[in-house]
């Protein structure tokens, strides 16, 4: 007895509540970006910075089963190709969401797991090439969202700028897109004519909650503070933990009166 008030007493000593905890999944069956190991690094400065989660970092799947999946709050992926997914590593996965907690995804984990047709539902959209390299303007949609207002109207950055199928805005909450005119839409591989290039998105699963980013490419990518802060404040909404901002947006004096709508789609030419 007196160790367990020793123990309550060292915990409220030490802050209280223990953190969250996000599995990072970096497994590959396909491409491997060179910037997983940069996303390594910098999602443990993430977490350390923001005190709230702790990540782990992974190169298998052996973790995702319910029993290794208690232990944790959201699972995050920036993995590529044919997971060695078990039947039932995959419903624990589903499970684990839809029971109320966080599954998140950058980059390639669009381009992973496209034989487990549960997979597209869960990460919201399947990859489709990337017709552009090059710098470019991500838009942003929720200039009220508190995971990428901050950023609102938005930003140029150099990337590898991907496409989608298997995606239909009015499914997802869209975050960010890409700015069709920064880029050239007769580019080689371009498969989409209404000009909806979505970059970043949320969706309910069950009682649990989606964040995708489709940035992430390069390792600079990684390093740019503009999207570390988008991937600590999804990291912190995926966990439920307050979003913190360190400033206050309605005396910013930068939050335009209009939000903008959808992009209007054109027919083709
Ligand atoms: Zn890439």
């Amino acid at each position: 007895m007196r160790c367990i008030l020793l123990m309550l007493l060292l915990l409220s000593v030490a802050g209280g509540a223990p953190r969250k905890r996000v599995l990072y999944v970096t497994a590959t069956a396909g491409f491997r970006h060179s910037s997983i190991e940069t996303s390594h690094d910098v999602l443990q400065e993430i977490a350390e910075r923001n005190g709230r989660f702790d990540v782990v970092v992974t190169e298998e799947t052996s973790l995702l089963t319910a029993s290794s999946l208690r232990d944790f709050d959201a699972v995050f992926f920036f993995t590529s190709g044919e997971l060695p997914l078990s039947d039932s590593q995959k419903s624990d996965l589903v499970a684990f969401v839809r029971s109320g907690k966080g599954f998140g995804g950058v980059h390639s984990a669009t381009d992973t797991l496209y034989t487990w047709l549960e997979y597209g539902n869960l990460i919201g959209a399947r990859f489709d090439g990337h017709p552009w390299v090059q710098k470019a303007t991500v838009r942003i949609e929720d200039f009220l969202s508190p995971l990428v207002g901050e950023l609102a109207p938005g930003f140029a950055i150099v990337e590898e700028f991907y496409q989608f199928r298997d995606y239909d805005r009015r499914r997802l909450h869209v975050l960010a897109s890409l700015d069709p005119d920064s880029v050239d839409l007769g580019a080689p591989g371009v498969n989409r004519n209404d000009r909806d290039f979505a970059l970043a998105w949320t969706q309910s699963y069950g009682d649990g909650r989606v964040f995708y980013c489709a940035l992430g490419h390069f390792e600079e990518t990684w390093r740019d503070p503009r999207y570390q802060k988008i991937i600590e404040h999804a990291l912190s909404w995926l966990v439920k933990e307050d979003i913190l901002i360190p400033y206050d947006f309605s005396t910013s004096g930068t939050r335009p009166s209009k939000l903008p709508g959808p992009p209007h789609p054109r027919h083709p030419r």
